[in-house]
């Protein structure tokens, strides 16, 4: 029974429930994330996420250690998304790491394609696809006013002569602005196929299709560029250096 006292996914099947909850405790870092828990209440009173929303990472703690299905999947699905994962959770007398624990739940819900993951990580999938497709994070054309609101006017002036500030910057590989460096085709190629083999594309295809389709589609067409084969990847991972742009 949750905790909650307006509970909600009560028509999810407590099978579901289990099998997510299992899904979590047979992760490798469960051991090292929760030892048990005081209720001290330490881990909440550092927690910067506590402070701006109804969060706590005590309740996480305790949940857990009780194996409460139902308020776990209530967790899963709606809270554990306020967590910033800064990690000042740590400093749990009991060693525990409500945010390691967090880690692991959000890895299980994007695993499973929850419809949490997708909504949460909506705002993100231009940053999933520079990520995915460059090895790169917020490219310097992403700092628009409309994009970073919260930046005020300075947001503004750097956009406006974007091309200026970063031929400014000495090394030649920060002059791009549609990357946040540059990046060669041939660590492109080798990223793709580290997502590909490690079973992130197939993560993202669960989360965002459309992400997962375009980001196919133009490491296909960096390949054919490349004359190389999607199968061969020893090609790819071991490219000589005409793999290189
Ligand atoms: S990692 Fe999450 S739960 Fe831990 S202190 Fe930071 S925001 Fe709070
Ligand atoms: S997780 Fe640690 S810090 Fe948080 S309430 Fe439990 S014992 Fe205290």
């Amino acid at each position: 029974m949750s905790i909650y006292r307006d509970a909600k996914y009560a028509d999810v099947a407590p099978a579901e429930k289990l099998r997510l909850f299992n899904e979590v405790k047979a992760d490798f870092r469960w051991h090292h994330v929760l030892y048990g828990c005081y209720e001290c209440g330490i881990c909440t009173a550092s927690c910067p996420s506590a402070r701006f929303y109804d969060f706590s990472p005590r309740v996480f703690a305790q949940i857990m250690a009780r194996e409460d299905i139902d308020s776990f999947y209530e967790l899963l699905n709606d809270v554990m998304w306020s967590c910033s994962q800064c990690f000042s959770c740590t400093r749990c007398p009991r060693h525990n790491s409500p945010g390691g624990i967090i880690t692991i739940m959000r890895e299980v819900a994007v695993n499973n394609g929850l419809d949490s993951a997708k909504e949460a990580l909506k705002a993100y999938s231009r940053i999933i696809y520079k990520v995915m497709s460059t090895g790169t994070q917020v490219a310097p054309d992403m700092l628009q006013p409309d994009f970073f609101p919260d930046w005020g006017p300075d947001v503004k002036r750097v956009s406006e002569n974007l091309d200026v500030w970063r031929r400014a910057i000495p090394p030649d590989t920060l002059h791009t602005t549609e990357l946040a460096w540059d990046v060669s085709d041939k660590t492109r190629l080798q990223l793709y196929m580290i997502f590909k083999l490690t079973g992130n594309l197939e993560m993202i295809e669960n989360i965002d299709e459309g992400i997962y389709m375009i980001l196919e589609e133009v490491m296909e067409s960096l390949m054919d560029e490349k004359d190389l084969d999607i199968d061969d990847f020893e090609n790819i991972l071991e490219g000589e250096e005409e793999a290189e742009h």
